[in-house]
């Protein structure tokens, strides 16, 4: 029998992570050193769905001395327990069947992503979980890495053996926001455990519930030893806090706003903490004037509607050649106002809600400041009047045309479905415009000729540039920002390495001290001692 504890009029399992309370709604405790607790402050928030309102579950507000308890937890896992110093191949082994746990629960877990995320049916389970799943089983495999790798031959000022060696950083406190809150779970866990290290997981507070999913599976499977993985939800100012300054935490790892990304680079400097921030954008999307009318209209809409524009790499500045200007906005236009908001679980549904009532109230104000700046309302989003929306966080699309880019709505990332069009002449303009911000996550080049599209790309100042395409993550490829968009980079095998410090070690080939460099500097020519 697992033990029972009481908290808040609800009984928890130590084996399972949630109980019910008297309204049958899950109640989820914090997750540290191998088991559930309850947080030592014993307070719960409720997680709500931001297309209904409705109370979907009830998390544990940790807060900082949950957050020391996890730390410390990760810290004897690392410093004392199996996990580091396991070959990478059992690494592997056992990251491929946390995957296969996690494969056989997708459609849970896409069930909570279109819930609390706000996630449409389609995108939750087409791309959200299954995308998450792939790239998750994409770093069991890079798991098995060889940690040796070969350094030239040296031999000045003699011959010696040399060799670097990828070792884990040690704890990670690794903080995501709530956008894509499994995918940016898995960005986070999966290279982290994959490179052998131990972390402490906060998710964002208004989406906690895939990633307490995982979490759950993976203590499931009970093949990860305790305080490998820990997560705590609550407050992100307290627990962030906590996480960038401890001297016990070597690496921090931060997705989220650029603000905040600010803050946690400030806090870490205390301890000189590995730094990785995955931050804002303001990404361009250029038509180029020989642009697949068909691919590219939907491609732009896709670029910048995709989770209503809630995404880092967003394609929110599209910039239009005035030689195709008019036909070009005329479809653009068209098919944008067929683009149905409606309920998350309706298959017909294209876009779901904001996230929050404060997200929905940020949007409408940057509506706002694009009406004062003098930019065109070509399409003007409000909230929807179907009495089926009327509790969540509705907002249909808006197309802001004649944008200059030093508009504030051309300039700081709004995080909702606002599209801004610039126009322009020759293509040195756009490409100047479009590197003309603090951001440079990504970009989209739409154009028939290749060779063009390319020369585009390559001026453009941005971590990822599609061409003829958008949002197509590639777990094989680096992600990340150029300028104020972060620092560092996700997935792939740079993914990887930004979990791993870099050991050079040397080994002298010869045993005379003669031969030594250092000879005749420490000990004075003559004074040997005759070897
Ligand atoms: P945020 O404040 O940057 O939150 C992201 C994560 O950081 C959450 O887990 C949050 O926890 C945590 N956090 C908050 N304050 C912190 C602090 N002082 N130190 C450490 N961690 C902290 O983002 P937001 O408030 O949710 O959204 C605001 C705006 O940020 C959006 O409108 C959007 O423009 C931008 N944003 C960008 C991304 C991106 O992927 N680039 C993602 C999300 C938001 P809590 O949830 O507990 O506050
Ligand atoms: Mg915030």
């Amino acid at each position: 029998m697992p033990e029972k504890l009481h908290i808040q009029g609800a009984v928890m399992s130590h084996n399972a992570e949630m109980l019910h309370n008297s309204e049958g709604v899950p109640v989820y405790g914090l997750y540290i050193d191998g088991e559930w607790r309850p947080g030592r402050g014993e307070q719960h928030e409720p997680i709500c769905d931001p297309a209904t309102g409705d109370v979907l579950a009830q998390v544990t507000r940790g807060a900082v001395d949950d957050t020391r308890d996890a730390i410390e937890a990760a810290r004897r896992a690392f410093d004392e327990g199996p996990w580091p110093n396991l070959c990478p191949g059992e690494r592997s082994q056992i990251l491929h069947r946390i995957v296969d746990a996690i494969e056989a629960r997708q459609d849970e877990l896409s069930d909570i992503e279109m819930r609390n995320a706000g996630s449409t049916w389609r995108k939750a389970f087409l791309m959200d979980i299954p995308v998450g799943v792939l790239h998750f089983r994409h770093f069991a495999k890079l798991a098995d890495y060889e940690p040796l790798e070969p350094v030239p031959q040296i031999t000045f000022p003699m011959r010696s053996y040399n060799f670097v060696q990828r070792e884990p950083i040690g704890v990670c406190g690794q903080i995501i926001p709530w956008n894509f809150p499994f995918l940016m779970a898995v960005w986070k866990l999966a290279p982290a455990l994959a490179a052998g290290n131990a972390l402490v997981l906060k998710p964002a507070s208004l989406t906690p519930l895939s990633a307490l999913k995982l979490v759950e599976i993976i203590h499931e499977t009970g093949l990860l030893p305790p305080g490998v993985l820990n997560l705590v939800t609550g407050p992100g100012a307290a627990i962030g806090h906590e996480l960038a300054t401890s001297p016990l935490v070597d690496k921090i790892a931060f997705t989220g706003s650029t603000e905040v990304g600010r803050e946690v680079m400030r806090q870490a400097a205390g301890t000189v903490k590995k730094v990785t921030l995955e931050l804002g954008g303001k990404s361009p999307s250029i038509v180029l004037d020989d642009a697949d009318m068909d691919v590219t209209i939907d491609g732009c809409l896709w670029a910048t509607f995709m989770h209503n524009g809630q995404a880092c790499e967003s394609g929110t500045r599209l910039f239009v050649p005035d030689v195709i200007y008019d036909s070009f906005m005329e479809r653009l236009l068209d098919r944008a106002r067929r683009i149905h908001v409606g309920l998350p679980a309706d298959g017909e549904t294209d876009l779901g809600p904001l996230i929050s009532a404060a997200q929905l109230r940020r949007v409408e104000e940057y509506i706002r400041i694009g009406l004062a700046e003098g930019a065109t309302p070509a399409l003007l989003g409000s909230r929807p009047t179907d009495p089926q929306l009327a509790h969540g966080h509705f907002i249909t699309p808006t197309i802001f045309t004649d944008v200059s880019n030093d508009m504030r709505i051309a300039q700081e990332e709004i995080f909702g479905p606002v599209l801004t069009v610039i126009k322009y002449d020759r293509v040195e303009e756009a490409i100047r415009m479009a590197n003309d911000t603090i951001y440079g996550l990504a970009a989209g080049v739409w154009s028939s000729n290749i060779d063009r599209a390319v020369e585009v790309a390559k001026q453009i100042r941005a971590g990822t540039v599609w061409i003829n395409d958008y949002h197509l993550i590639n777990v094989e490829a680096p992600f990340g920002g150029y300028k104020q968009s972060g620092i560092g980079r996700e997935l792939g095998i740079w993914g990887l390495h930004e979990y791993t410090e870099v050991k050079h070690v040397h080994a002298a080939m010869t045993s005379s001290r003669k031969d030594r460099f250092w000879y005749d500097i420490l000990v004075p020519l003559g004074s040997g001692d005759g070897e």
